[in-house]
């Protein structure tokens, strides 16, 4: 899928409720270095002049970017094949990271603005 970023997180399964860690690609801000953050980091803008290695825009006051699972594997009881998950990005930091689907891909990269409310 190119260049992304990575957040860690444990994100609840809505099937067992067990609170499972994992990794979560998406694409926002700079993934030229392949970012890997966690709940609470600042996005990172750095390049920000290089074409093709940003994804949105600082200006984008809250956005949810669509996770993909890292691994192939999600869920220490269940053991899905896959799970998305909705990373919520306010005022560029990432607030929370939350269960979506289990959805092995959507369409979307980026939900922003009214979609939140
Ligand atoms: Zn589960």
């Amino acid at each position: 899928m190119g260049l992304y970023a990575t957040v860690t997180a444990e994100v609840t399964c809505p099937r067992c409720g067990a609170a499972s860690p994992g990794e979560w690609q998406f694409h926002f801000g700079g993934v030229g270095d392949l970012p890997i953050y966690r709940v609470g980091d600042l996005i990172r803008w750095d390049e920000i002049q290089r074409s093709n290695q940003c994804f949105g825009s600082p200006d984008m006051a809250a956005v949810v970017a669509i996770g993909y699972l890292a691994d192939d594997m999600w869920c220490a009881s269940c053991k899905h094949p896959h799970a998305l998950v909705n990373v919520l990005i306010r005022a560029g930091r990432i607030e929370q990271v939350t269960f979506r689907s289990f959805e092995p891909w959507v369409p979307e990269t980026l939900i922003v603005g009214p979609a939140l409310s």
